[in-house]
């Protein structure tokens, strides 16, 4: 194939386009010089640039004179591959393939071809046929088409190395690590942003300056070490590098590595320092946390959205027995008690909604199966982002204080319970106590205890002693009519009533049919048949304070577990109660009985007293009568004159009327008696005793006189409440005594008075007579008793008898205080003090 030479004028379209292609300094630019150059060249009406894309489709990227319906055909008709080499120049003519776009005839297609093969075409459009191969003009058209895409490459590359050069650039403005190039020598090349926010040096200020210059000279030591390493070694090295600042240091992972030269030496140190400071604290902050953790008494877990375990403490350990290794990755729920399984997927919904749980009190299953009484915390645990990805939990072991709790409560309810107890016995004693008739007390009792227990029936057995020994009498009933035990024999002291009815400890049976106690004892091993329905049984024994059992209250119900230690408790109080309450019945019930008898027999002496005080007086008058005719007859016979006496008669006549007289006396003296024996008609009168005394000295006075006696007497009370007569006779009789019993010498009275107990008067009469022996101290006092002969001391036994009785009358009391044989007596009585106005 030979080309036609070519003429200088076709050079030209080729010097303006590489004088062109040195100046321009764009794609475009280029592109356009080619395309106008390539026109000119080849006379051609039109031209286009198809560029291959990264995929290797070839695509328009710029035309010039030439309608869309040419550069889509030529589009078709790329005779290129992308990457195929030593392409050569095609022309075709329009229409031979696909249909011919108006107006072209013929169209020449160059290959845009560098060293890495076909990246492109160019195509001219012709509406003549288009030039051979061989034409001169297609030299010159290839010569074009080959500057062209060195043009078109260069471009590109200066373009794509712009945009990486932008995009470092980009980059280093705005990364948030630190990052610099620096020499061999430390002097700054390179530094962006970050590192003038930071150090306060700017790019363009940094630039030729050292670290010695920027920072303090230990550090900056430290830094040229590390770049040193590098350098020499030729390697990277990562570090953390601390640079000291206002808020104490900010701690940067440095990363420098070498940058070599063509050559492969090493001629600068690069580095990208992040800073880390923040992270560094968490990390402490984060150890701090870990190690609370790890020695917190607390156990500490966390777990998924699963339920899985993710976490777990020393002190989860010690609290429900599994390590970590057994409970990190499996679920949590082995931990569930059995008795509240939707506990925890209801915990897991809380934390998915967002909602924490603070000091929720429930239990969990240890590892050995036994409970953990504890309080939980939990909370929701999130993400960086906010989302829930799981739940922590505090739990703590609330075991002893659980513990204690329960033993408070229960102190507190045995207290209110004693306290309860307490107050319905207080209550219940006034209205047994009031009750004196046995039987209304004993069924209050039994009323008010079947209530209070709720039991279904109640009962009083009497522990009654018969002819037949020991028998119980069902005495009152409460719940159930009486007739429902009509058929049945009472209870005997079987082993299971036994006990009770001997005052032992009350039985308390949750189920009596289950109970040996009851089962034993034959013929009915257990209850009768028709007996009323009994599983629940309480029996207490009814015992008085000395210890005597009058019986036992019994109480039943037809369910089981019906009596607690509790009832057991009332029941035994009320029982007290009860056995007291009989007691005092029973002793009121003497006492009345007593007070009955005294009255009665009261009433039988006064009759008695009446009747003989009529005899007396009547037989004293019938007396005197047949004695005043014995004495008046013996009188007249000892005067008849007719008839003289014998000096033997005489002497029978006189003692006649000696006895007679004697006879007088003592029918006087014994109306006397029965006048003292009277009480004195209305209340006494208040009399001065100092007066009374006056009365009877003066009365005493031949006697007196004629003993040669002295009476003397201490202060006297001036208001004693009994009648002046009666004051006097004892007086009298008294001090009469003591002058009429003296010795050898004159005899010497004295009287004294004391208030000895209050309201009462004691008066004491001492003489210095013969006195009385001891062994006489009562008899002196009995009716016409003597102990000395008529003819030695006159006197007929009636004085003292008399004088205790005036005394009693008003309620005091008369007797020998003191006496011995020749060495005088004291008498004493007591009379009642005159109340005061
Ligand atoms: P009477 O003096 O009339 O015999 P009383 O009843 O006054 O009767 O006394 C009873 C007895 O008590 C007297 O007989 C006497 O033996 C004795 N008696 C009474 N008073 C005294 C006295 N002061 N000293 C010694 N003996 C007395």
């Amino acid at each position: 194939m030979q080309q036609q030479p070519l003429g200088s004028d076709q050079f030209r379209p080729l010097y303006h386009l590489l004088s062109a292609l040195s100046r321009s300094s764009s794609l475009k630019e280029v592109v356009d010089t080619g395309l106008t150059s390539l026109i000119e060249a080849m006379s051609a009406d039109g031209a286009a640039i198809y560029l291959d894309d990264a995929a290797g489709r070839i695509a328009l990227h710029a035309a010039k004179s030439a309608p869309q319906s040419w550069l889509t055909w030529a589009c078709a008709e790329n005779p290129y591959t992308f990457g195929q080499t030593l392409a050569g120049p095609i022309s075709k003519a329009a229409g031979t393939t696909t249909a011919a776009p108006d107006g072209l005839t013929s169209a020449m297609f160059l290959p845009l071809e560098l060293d890495h093969g076909v990246f492109g075409q160019c195509v001219l459009f012709f509406r003549r046929p288009a030039p051979g191969d061989q034409d001169s003009a297609t030299g010159l058209a290839m010569a074009v088409s080959a500057h062209l895409a060195l043009a078109v490459e260069h471009q590109r590359a200066e373009m794509a190395r712009r945009r990486v050069d932008q995009r470092l650039e980009a980059i280093l403005e705005n990364s948030t690590a630190v990052i610099f190039i620096k020499d061999q020598d430390g002097r700054y090349v390179l530094a962006n942003r970050k590192f003038e926010t930071l150090f306060g040096f700017s790019p363009e200020k940094v630039a030729g300056l050292t670290d010695h210059d920027i920072f303090p000279r230990e550090l900056a030591d430290a830094l040229r070490e590390n770049d040193l390493t590098v350098l020499q070694e030729g390697r990277s090295i990562s570090v953390e590098e601390t640079v000291p600042d206002d808020r104490g240091g900010q701690t940067y992972l440095s990363i420098k590595f070498p940058l070599f030269d063509n050559d492969g030496s090493v001629t600068a140190v690069c580095g990208i320092a992040t800073d880390i400071t923040e992270r560094k604290q968490l990390e402490i902050a984060q150890g701090r946390l870990a190690a609370i953790v790890a020695d917190s008494t607390d156990a500490v877990i966390s777990k998924d959205l699963n339920g899985i375990v993710t976490s777990w403490n020393a002190a989860a350990e010690r609290l429900f027995g599994y390590t970590a290794e057994e409970m990190v990755g499996n679920p949590i729920a082995v931990l569930s008690p059995p008795d509240r399984p939707d506990e925890m997927p209801s915990i897991l919904r809380k934390i998915q909604n967002g909602e924490r749980l603070s000091a929720f009190r429930t239990q969990r299953r240890r590892k050995d199966g036994t409970l953990a009484e504890i309080s939980l915390s939990v909370s929701p645990l999130r993400d960086s982002n906010g989302r829930i990805i799981g739940a922590s939990k505090i739990a703590r072991d609330i075991s002893r204080e659980k513990a204690v709790e329960r033993e408070r409560e229960d102190l507190l309810e045995r207290e209110q319970r004693a306290r309860k107890t307490a107050e319905l016995l207080n209550s219940i004693a006034p209205v047994l106590a009031k009750e004196l008739d046995e039987e209304k007390l004993v069924q209050a009792a039994t009323d008010i205890a079947t209530q209070l227990i709720g039991a279904e029936f109640g009962a009083f057995f009497r522990n009654v002693t018969g002819k037949d020994g020991e028998n119980l009498l069902l005495y009152t009933l409460s719940g159930v009519d009486k007739k429902a035990f009509e058929g049945f024999p009472m209870p005997r002291a079987t082993k299971l009533f036994g006990p009770i009815f001997r005052g032992e400890p009350p039985i308390r049976s949750g189920d009596i049919r289950k109970d040996l106690r009851h089962a034993q004892n034959p013929p009915y091993n257990g209850t009768p048949q028709g007996h009323l329905p009994v599983r629940s049984y309480l029996a207490v024994p009814v015992v008085t304070r000395q210890g005597e059992s009058l019986g036992g209250l019994l109480f039943a119900h037809s369910e089981t577990d019906k009596f607690t230690e509790a009832h057991e408790t009332v029941i035994s109080g009320i029982a007290a109660q009860t056995a007291n309450a009989m007691d005092n019945a029973r002793l009121f019930e003497q006492a009345r009985q007593a007070q009955a008898d005294l009255e009665r027999s009261n009433e039988e002496l006064r009759r008695a007293n009446r009747d003989l005080e009529l005899f007396a007086y009547s037989a004293s008058h019938d007396l005197r009568e047949p004695m005043r005719t014995i004495a008046l007859s013996a009188q007249l016979i000892e005067r008849d004159p007719t008839s003289p006496l014998t000096p033997r008669s005489a002497g029978f006549l006189q003692n006649i009327l000696g006895a007679t007289t004697r006879m007088n006396t003592l029918v006087d003296d014994l109306l006397s008696y029965m006048k003292a024996s009277r009480p004195e008609e209305g209340t006494p009168p208040s009399v001065n005793a100092e007066t009374v005394l006056m009365g009877v000295l003066e009365a005493l006075g031949a006697a007196i006189r004629e003993s040669g006696a002295t009476v003397t007497h201490g202060p006297l009370p001036s208001a004693v409440a009994i009648h002046e007569s009666r004051l006097a006779q004892v007086f009298q009789n008294l001090i009469g005594n003591g002058v009429k019993y003296r010795g050898a010498v004159a005899p010497v009275i004295e009287i004294t008075c004391e208030e000895e107990t209050p309201g009462w008067y004691t008066f004491s009469v001492t003489d210095n007579g013969v006195g009385i022996e001891p062994q006489y101290a009562e008899r002196i006092f009995e009716l016409f008793k003597r102990l000395h002969s008529r003819e030695r001391y006159p006197g007929s036994g009636i004085g003292l008898p008399i004088s205790r009785r005036v005394i009693e009358q008003y309620g005091g009391r008369l007797w020998l205080q003191y006496s011995l044989p020749g060495a005088g007596s004291t008498f004493c009585f007591t009379v009642p003090k005159q109340p005061e106005q």
